[in-house]
């Protein structure tokens, strides 16, 4: 069935991925209704009808799924439980199955393996004491991750042996985690892909990501990688979202190790953070690839225009003082995202701007050196 402009969406969740979505509805002509627990919220800000709730609260379900047409998600941690209930109103789109498989590294990790993707050498942890001398031999130094809420590096600790792994575990309030090996990374890639309802697919390019404190920093589109490696982090995409039976867009996060072996990192059911670029340098963005096929329609053209460097905007950047956007605006190629967060805390996501140029070298100079300036120029007592 074809969902056509006129008609109402929703989004569950109100942060800034919520918040480009209905950006891209409204401007194709749809209205959205946001259902999100805080009062101000990105999307909730801009959205058609706004529900304050919570993801679990069965009467703003129902009236989400009573006024609209289809429901999508922005965030991953939604119970399944509600995603459930929706669908008897309304489509949705991820299915729950694909939720809860990408909210738990454990189900995630399993669901890798058992479909022959590669992924980091890991080991499940309910107790430390479960592991075998050999696990811990083969896994540390490494990373230990709560198996469910974590984001932007949240919820992960470095350990580098067993008395670390004991105390990092017990920092985690003993929560089930995975531990994984730590490795040399040569680079980071993504690979944004949405698959239609009639099973079409159609992947971004790949993004070449660089993170700092394990949150996104950087984005840089065409990853500088082999076009082979580019190809076979593009199929994989494919192959996640056809084992999954996915409906919808869904991220793919990868590692390339130095022999440029390519390792499944983790997956995330809605549009990224490093697919951000598409908004500016594709023809159709990974938000309107979202609403195409949350409503049934054809796919856009993915074709990339121009290349494109994204850099996030950090909460940091406000610590002595507002930023001085004119370093960004006197750029003519560079488009500047804010979203509409009043309170600036360190590591929070409040906006992100696009340098496009014909040539990726230029973007990537041009986009450091604003990033540079950002950091250096501050609009005092404002
Ligand atoms: P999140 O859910 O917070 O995005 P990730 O598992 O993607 O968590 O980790 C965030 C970042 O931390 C990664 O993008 C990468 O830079 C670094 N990282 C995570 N796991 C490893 C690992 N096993 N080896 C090396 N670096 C890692
Ligand atoms: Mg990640």
């Amino acid at each position: 069935m074809r969902i056509m402009p006129g008609a109402m969406l929703g989004v569950l969740g109100g942060g800034q991925l919520g918040r480009m979505f209905v950006q891209a509805a409204q401007q194709m002509g749809y209205r959205v209704t946001v259902l999100d627990p805080a009062i101000d919220s990105p999307a909730g800000q801009i959205a058609d009808d706004f529900v304050c709730a919570d993801y679990s609260d069965s009467a703003a379900l129902q009236k989400l799924g009573n006024q609209c047409a289809a429901v999508t998600t922005e965030f991953e941690n939604i119970p399944a439980e509600s995603l459930h209930k929706l669908v008897q109103s309304c489509i949705v789109k991820p299915d729950a199955h694909c939720v809860a498989i990408a909210q738990n590294r454990v189900l995630e990790k399993q669901f890798l393996v058992a479909n022959g993707f590669s992924v980091a050498p890991f080991a499940i942890v309910a107790q430390p004491q479960d592991l075998t001398a050999q696990d811990v031999a083969q896994l540390l130094p490494g990373i230990l991750k709560v198996s469910q809420f974590g984001y932007d590096g949240k919820g992960q600790m470095p350990v580098v042996n067993s008395d670390e792994l004991t105390a990092a575990h017990e920092q985690l309030n003993h929560a089930v985690c995975v531990l994984e090996k730590f490795l040399p990374l040569k680079r980071e890639l993504s690979v944004v892909v949405a698959r239609g309802n009639d099973g079409l697919l159609q992947t971004f390019p790949v993004a070449e990501n660089q993170h700092i404190n394990g949150i996104l920093d950087i984005s840089i589109v065409p990853a500088r990688v082999t076009s082979k490696l580019a190809q076979q982090a593009q199929d994989m995409a494919c192959q996640v979202a056809v084992k999954l039976n996915y409906q919808g867009v869904l991220c793919v996060e990868f590692f390339v190790l130095q022999d440029d072996t390519l390792l499944i990192n983790e997956i995330a059911p809605r549009p990224h953070n490093s697919g951000h670029y598409s908004i500016n340098a594709c023809i159709t963005s990974q938000f309107e690839q979202q609403v195409r096929t949350l409503c049934g329609l054809p796919l856009g053209a993915t074709t990339q225009h121009s290349a494109a460097v994204m850099v996030n905007l950090l909460g940091d950047l406000w610590r002595n003082g507002k930023p001085d956007w004119h370093r960004v605006l006197q750029h003519p190629s560079a488009k500047l995202h804010l979203y509409g967060k009043n309170a600036a805390h360190p590591g929070r996501k409040m906006g992100h701007y696009t340098v496009l140029s014909t040539e990726l070298d230029s973007a990537l100079r041009e986009a450091i050196h604003i990033k540079k300036q950002l950091e250096h120029h501050r609009i005092q007592n404002l």
